[in-house]
């Protein structure tokens, strides 16, 4: 093994560093590794985008290529057992692409103990520095311990140059925080004793919403904020409520039918599913964090998908994801407080009021 290191100065930050920066070409970066020893992944689409420009002026090592079909546990094994006989390990992962080719490098690095260096080219789901991956086994989806990435660059003319449906996903997975939140206050309130809360936590995801608009930095400041949160909390509470057990439960049915959209459109999924959780609370006297109609309002403004039809989910497939929800993990919120009374008329009636039918 070389001993050469490569140094970028200039960006005065800690271990893990975030930012968002303007131009590749003249930017210096703070951290340092050995390019020998040093292997990119990144995806078809994303290697033309910045993997091949990232590769040469960092002189990467090695390349792994992962095309749609391979992103998955199966795939990392081999590469995994291939550098275990290789007996020269690589010391750094430097992953180019979005949401997915992260989740890839963030396990691969944990399971290699190596370093890890994302450069984000979407900003799709607010998971991008958490201590977890989500990546399918064999056709089906599974949670991944996975190693929180030492520095995240983001581009912004790369991200707002990004597939846009991407972004949307970005902003439906924040929006949906006021969902989340709404259902973390009411446990608090219903499950007491059951529920840990955190005011730090609270206040600054609260914040994140309350600023909430079309700039890229605020987005990826959430990601990352977010990504601190659930690793400094231990578990994903505040930022997944009953809107994401719905959303988990759909993907469930869906994988079970062979059906492959079921890991497609999460953020604007958790982002109607929210809007539908907030009717209820209204409907059934609860209290939300945001009015229902607010909330709708600023999903209009996004962007997003307020109805099911543009979602292309089922009426039938939806309504079974609300009763399947609560079953899916024990965290506490309105549905599961519902109980019996969760009946389809409770649901048709909230529906159709937010207009998700
Ligand atoms: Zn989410």
């Amino acid at each position: 093994m070389g001993s050469e290191t490569i140094t970028y100065q200039g960006l005065k930050v800690p271990k893990t560093y975030y930012g968002l920066t303007d131009n590749f070409k003249t930017d210096e970066f703070d951290f340092e590794f050995n390019p020998k020893n040093s292997l990119m992944i990144t995806g078809e689409t994303t290697n033309g985008i910045l993997g091949d420009e990232v590769s040469s002026r960092f002189s990467v090592g090695a390349k792994v290529v992962l095309s749609r079909e391979n992103k998955d546990y199966e795939h990392l094994r081999l590469v995994k057992d291939y550098f275990k006989i290789d007996g020269d390990s690589p010391k750094t992962i430097i992953a180019v692409g979005g949401g997915s080719i992260a989740d890839y490098a963030k396990v691969l690095a944990k399971e290699l103990k190596a370093n890890l260096v994302v450069f984000t080219t979407a900003l799709s789901h607010d998971g991008l520095v958490s201590g977890r991956s989500s990546l399918r086994n064999n056709g089906i989806k599974g949670s991944y311990e996975a190693k929180v990435p030492d520095h995240v660059v983001a581009f912004s003319e790369i991200i707002e140059s990004s597939d846009s449906d991407l972004t949307l996903n970005g902003w439906g997975d924040h929006i949906s925080k006021y969902s989340s939140l709404s259902e973390w206050n009411f446990a608090l309130e219903k499950n007491q004793g059951g529920e840990l809360f955190d005011e730090t936590i609270y206040n600054s995801i609260r914040n994140s919403l309350d600023n909430l608009s079309e700039s890229y930095q605020n987005l990826f400041e959430y990601f990352v904020n977010s990504g601190n949160i659930t690793n400094s909390f231990g578990s994903s509470r505040p930022l997944s409520g009953g809107e994401h057990a719905i959303a988990h439960a759909l993907s469930d049915t869906k994988k079970k039918k062979g059906d492959l959209t079921y890991d497609l459109d999460h953020g604007k999924r958790v982002a109607a599913f929210g809007l539908f959780l907030l009717g209820i609370y209204e409907d059934v006297g609860e209290v939300s964090e945001i009015h229902w109609k607010d909330y709708k309002k600023e999903m209009i403004n996004l962007g997003l998908p307020t109805t099911l039809l543009e979602l292309g989910i089922g009426y039938g497939e939806f309504k079974d994801a609300v009763y399947k929800a609560p079953t899916i993990r024990s965290r506490y919120g309105i549905l599961d407080h519902l109980g019996e009374r969760l009946t389809d008329q409770l649901i048709d009636y909230s529906a159709k009021r937010v207009g998700l039918v």
